[in-house]
């Protein structure tokens, strides 16, 4: 049995390895740098903790939370691993102690948060201990192009700098388009690094989007109707707060996670979901990064996430033991608003302009009537033939049959431009005369039936008219004004229906 294998069993209490860890690890144990794209879930730690009990002298691990360290470098401690963490958590005697322990070789794992690593007590550290091997996790943190970037991080190749022999360098993340990688490679400097990207397939989880007209009851109908534990993610902190106490007046056993709260209220609430004394956690992005709880059912994103990135690592949270789960993103069209909103409190130009590319993918994802798989797949560079089969566009495709009404969209969509140009109110019964070429009082006193688009749909059914309404609506195409009766007005997205970059497509609903 190779060493490897023996310390799998005897201190991790595993019988083999998992796809892409063996790999990585001889290469870190034969001195290689290594670069390891693993999804969420897939065992990435074990990457840098094994190879830490092989090498001779001290493994520094890079980690961006405190919370993930704490919850590693114990129970690495519970297997009797010698391990600590050095970050703000810890009072000045403290890290003196960790440093004096340090120094007498007590560890074979330190945990160094990044903010700390060019600091006067490490490098006195570093003087006094044999550095084989530095390992950075969540390594995208890195990367302008990421969505957790952390300007600390780019101190690492300082630090390794600092250092009186280099030690072989692994570089670990969940979340990486080609552009990260580069990144990550490039700011680590990695020497010729052993490379692994496993899949990025998760063929238990489920996705969908949703676009109803009201969030709330369908969340609420969504968890009575389903069992198990899961979370709900939401883009502000407002929204948590409502969300949750909402929930539990439709008891519903919830609580919240924001970073608005104290770090004993966040503690609580996240015990309170990993221990499942709580079905639901309501959370914004804040919550997640480095949990480990198998059992989340389903991940439901109340808002439209920034990105895919963000988007997948968050829903990857669901099913990690493999079980089949839900990850369901409800979508309406003030759901840009926001995003565009948290997008412009940055003052980097450059920044903005970034996000704003990001954002126009997730919002794609949104709108796709194609396999949403394989959309989140091919973003991440890894090919993927689409019909999933289990995505709410290839059940919807396979079960219904969709019928292509861009033409007639563009009709009514260029009417209700006519009407709000002519100084009217665009109203629904007022359109609907209009392309049907009805000519009432109204019309004919506000010279409406003069406008080019009347009676371009002479003959359609009132039925279809409202079908397109409401798909229009759900597209985030038109939205209506509070005014009684609605005026229809037109958003951003309309363009693209106009100008004949979207479809739409109305769904027939097989009996
Ligand atoms: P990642 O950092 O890639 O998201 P973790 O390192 O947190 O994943 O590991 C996820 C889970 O998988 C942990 O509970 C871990 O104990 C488990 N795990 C890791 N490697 C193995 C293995 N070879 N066999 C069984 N379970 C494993
Ligand atoms: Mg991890």
């Amino acid at each position: 049995m190779s060493k490897s294998v023996s310390v799998l069993t005897q201190y991790f209490g595993f019988d083999s390895f998992r796809e892409g860890q063996e790999g990585v690890i001889d290469a870190v144990i034969s001195g290689r740098d290594a670069l390891a794209v693993m999804p969420t879930g897939a065992g990435k730690s074990l990457c840098f903790q094994l190879p830490a009990l092989i090498l001779d002298g001290v493994t520094i691990v890079v980690s961006p939370l405190i919370s993930l360290m704490r919850d590693q470098v114990q129970s690495l401690v519970t297997e009797g691993i010698p391990a600590a963490y050095i970050n703000s958590s810890l009072t000045q005697g403290q890290v003196a102690k960790v440093i004096r322990n340090a120094a007498e070789g007590k560890y074979k794992l330190i945990y160094v948060a990044p903010e700390r690593l060019l600091t006067r007590s490490i490098y006195e550290l570093v003087q006094c201990i044999d550095i084989s091997f530095l390992a950075v996790d969540e390594a995208h943190c890195i990367s302008q192009w990421g969505q957790d970037f952390r300007p600390s991080y780019l101190d690492i190749p300082r630090f390794i700098e600092s250092l009186l022999k280099r030690p072989v360098v692994a570089a670990f993340t969940a979340t990486a388009t080609p552009r990260v990688r580069k990144d990550i490679s490039d700011a680590l400097i990695l020497h010729n690094p052993f490379t692994i990207i496993t899949g990025f397939d998760r063929p238990n989880l489920y996705f969908e989007v949703r676009k109803p007209s009201k969030k709330y009851p369908a969340l609420l109908s969504y968890l009575n109707t389903t069992n198990g534990n899961g979370i709900i993610y939401c883009s502000t902190r407002k929204e948590v707060e409502r969300v949750t106490e909402r929930l539990r007046q439709d008891k519903i056993s919830a609580v919240r996670y924001h970073a608005g709260l104290t770090d004993y209220e966040r503690a609580t609430a996240q015990d309170d979901f990993l221990y499942d004394r709580v079905r639901v956690i309501v959370a914004t992005n804040a919550f997640g990064m480095g949990i480990d709880k198998s059992n989340v059912r389903f991940v439901i994103h109340y808002n439209m996430p920034q990105n895919i990135e963000s988007y997948y690592q968050e829903a990857g949270r669901a099913g990690r033991d493999g079980l089949e789960s839900y990850c369901i993103l409800f979508f309406n069209y003030s759901d840009i608003i926001t995003a565009n909103f948290l997008i412009d409190k940055s003052e980097n130009k450059e920044e903005i302009k970034r996000n704003r590319q990001l954002l126009d993918k997730i919002k794609q994802y949104c709108e796709t009537t194609t396999c949403l798989r394989s959309y989140i797949l091919n973003y991440f560079g890894e090919k993927h033939t689409g019909n999933c089969d289990n995505c709410s566009n290839c059940i919807t495709s396979k079960t219904n049959q969709k019928t292509d009404i861009t033409e007639d969209a563009q009709k009514v969509l260029s009417c209700i431009v006519r009407v709000t140009n002519a100084g009217s109110p665009a109203n629904i019964q007022t359109i609907k005369n209009i392309v049907k070429g009805v000519k009432d009082d109204y019309l004919i006193l506000s010279e409406l039936h003069k406008l080019p688009t009347f009676g371009v749909m002479r003959g359609a059914e009132s039925v279809y008219l409202d079908k397109i309404f409401a798909e229009l609506a759900a597209g985030g195409y038109i939205e209506y004004s509070e005014i009684i009766p609605p005026e229809v007005i037109l958003t951003q997205s309309a363009r693209n229906v106009l100008f004949g970059n979207t479809k739409v497509f109305i769904i027939d609903e097989n009996a």
